[in-house]
């Protein structure tokens, strides 16, 4: 069980007294009525399932549809308008949009937004996927946005089950609880800031679809996240942005380029992490053949044709070594006389960017911020080569797995990735 830093407790309680104070006005506003989940003021995090401008929602009516099911008593209310209310008569039942009207089992009802709050173990299956809690499909100027509101626990253990390995220590999946809490809380708070009806979206990060069974091995995620419920990580009094990702390859955040590190100094980690030195992502290479690389280079008009060969020219690096884009020289096909050859066809020279390399090596797009270490030619090949899988910024989840397995402890292992914040409990 963790405990709380005694340091500045009064200073930090009325901080937090004030900044709870500020997520229920959040709450308020944007959700009419809602407040926390329950008595123990757990938050309630708005999710973005998906966002439409509103000509694109018309064009998707077909998909406005949700199946209710085991749903009796459970309400649909007016997002913007709580007095005006529905309750559902029966336990199965659906809900359509269509026209700017919104119809339940075919009858239309007089509603502007829906909101449905969903009792006990019903649920509601809109996509193939299954939600509970609230669901609020809302129109704001030129979009619509399609909103779960769930706890936050719920939210963490959905998370946990796919981004770590239930097999993997107790420990880590402790500190794992932690940072994806403390995440979104922060996210929480900047939505409120925005004015932004949601937190977070539903994205590689934050799927909120709930499937029909985990594995009974989840259950020591339910236990991690229950040992830590509401503890997070705060820097002067707030949540802090928790980064996170799956390898760090050793690269230190501190020294990357990009990044704000004045508004968030504990990333600005200046220590190699060693931990995950043997995680099979903290070194990769991939490698292409010439020929390859020019028809792909064709293929997205980066040149007009292809050449006969490519030479690899100038490569700019940031401070801490990634690449950052690189010189490829083209060598044209060879043809007309020498001096027309020379004026005509001389080698061309193209400047990619480290994210274009990444296209061209097809790496997997979704992990943006492949460090990329090296990149040369060897005969007819062209080899790419880099470190960790992630952007690199805050818990290294190998390396945090690591530590866990050479016996440190939990302040220490968060202390190491986020330095200068603090473990509180914040509900
Ligand atoms: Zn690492």
């Amino acid at each position: 069980m963790i405990s709380l830093t005694p340091l500045r407790m009064k200073e930090l309680i009325k901080k937090i007294y004030f900044l709870n104070l500020y997520l229920g006005i959040f709450t308020v506003i944007i959700f009419f009525d809602l407040q926390s989940s329950s008595s123990s003021n757990e938050p309630l995090i708005p999710v973005l399932i998906k966002k439409w401008t509103k000509t694109e929602a018309f064009e998707h009516q077909s998909e406005l549809v949700w199946n209710l099911e085991n749903a009796k008593d459970s309400i649909i209310y007016d997002a913007n308008d709580p007095q005006a209310n529905y309750i559902i008569p029966e336990d199965n039942c659906t809900i359509s949009y269509k026209n700017n009207r919104w119809y339940v089992n075919g009858k239309e009802v007089k509603i502007t937004a829906l909101k449905i709050k969903i009792k006990g173990n019903g649920q509601i299956i809109h996509a193939k996927n299954q939600y509970k809690h609230f669901l609020f499909f809302l129109i704001r100027e030129d979009y619509v946005f399609f909103i779960h509101l769930l706890p936050m626990e719920e939210y963490v253990f959905e998370v946990l089950t796919r981004e770590t390995f239930v097999v993997w220590p107790f420990e880590s999946h402790q500190l794992f609880s932690i940072a994806v809490r403390t995440y979104a809380l922060n996210k929480i708070i900047e939505a409120n800031a925005k004015k932004r009806p949601y937190a977070l979206r539903n994205d590689i990060h934050n799927q909120t679809c709930i499937p029909e069974k985990h594995p009974a091995a989840f259950d020591q995620f339910k236990k991690a996240i229950k040992s830590t419920r509401g503890t997070v990580l705060v820097c002067n009094g707030k949540p802090i942005l928790s980064m996170y990702h799956a390898c760090c390859g050793g690269i230190i955040p501190g020294k990357c380029r990009g990044f704000d590190f004045e508004k968030h100094p504990y990333l600005k980690r200046m220590s190699s992490c060693t931990y995950c030195k043997d995680c099979k992502r903290s070194e990769w290479g991939r490698d292409e053949e010439v020929e390859n690389i020019m028809k792909k280079l064709v293929e997205n008009k980066t040149i007009n044709e292809a050449g006969t060969d490519i030479s690899i020219g100038r490569i700019k690096r940031s401070k801490s070594g990634a690449v950052q884009s690189v010189e490829f020289i083209i060598t044209p096909l060879h043809y007309g006389s020498a001096k027309k050859r020379k004026k005509r066809y001389g080698k061309k020279t193209i400047t990619l960017t480290h994210k274009e390399c990444k296209k061209l090596f097809a790496l997997n797009p979704h992990q943006q911020s492949f460090f990329i270490e090296s990149i040369k030619k060897e005969n007819n090949r062209i080899f790419i080569e880099g470190k960790g899988q992630g952007h690199h910024m805050g818990l290294c989840q190998q390396g945090a797995r690591k530590m866990v397995e050479a016996g440190k402890g939990i302040r220490e292992i968060l202390g190491f990735y986020y330095p200068r914040s603090i473990l509180i409990k914040w509900y």
